[in-house]
């Protein structure tokens, strides 16, 4: 399950730093956590970070989001992809969006 942030919350900007994933935001009023982005930490710790830092305890889990340790996963590895893929396409454009043709298009 991906976690969620309660009302409880005294938006002391502990937790956004902590998280892996970057799914920790300033929402208008709270803090919050974009469900397609938590994995409940699996695939980076053994605990969820954000639990472990919150001052006042206001992190359950989400009951609007109930996944297998397995979809959490493959959550963290689709994560994964697309930050590598980003990290490609950053690194192309640095190098001036000219990336070099694979041996076999020369
Ligand atoms: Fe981020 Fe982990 Fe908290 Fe989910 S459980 S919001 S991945 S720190
Ligand atoms: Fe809110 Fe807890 Fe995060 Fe602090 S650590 S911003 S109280 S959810």
């Amino acid at each position: 399950m991906a976690l969620m942030i309660t009302d409880e919350c005294i938006n002391c900007d502990v937790c956004e730093p902590e998280c892996p994933n970057q799914a920790i935001f300033l929402g208008p009023e709270i803090y919050e956590i974009d469900p397609k982005r938590c994995t409940e930490c699996v695939g980076h710790f053994e605990e969820p970070q954000c639990v472990q830092v919150c001052p006042v305890a206001c992190i359950p889990v989400n009951p609007e989001h109930v996944e297998s340790r397995e979809s959490l996963w493959q959550k963290y590895q689709r994560l994964m992809a697309e930050a590598k893929a980003e990290a490609e396409q950053d690194r192309h454009s640095r190098e001036g969006g000219n990336p070099r043709l694979p041996p076999s298009a020369t």
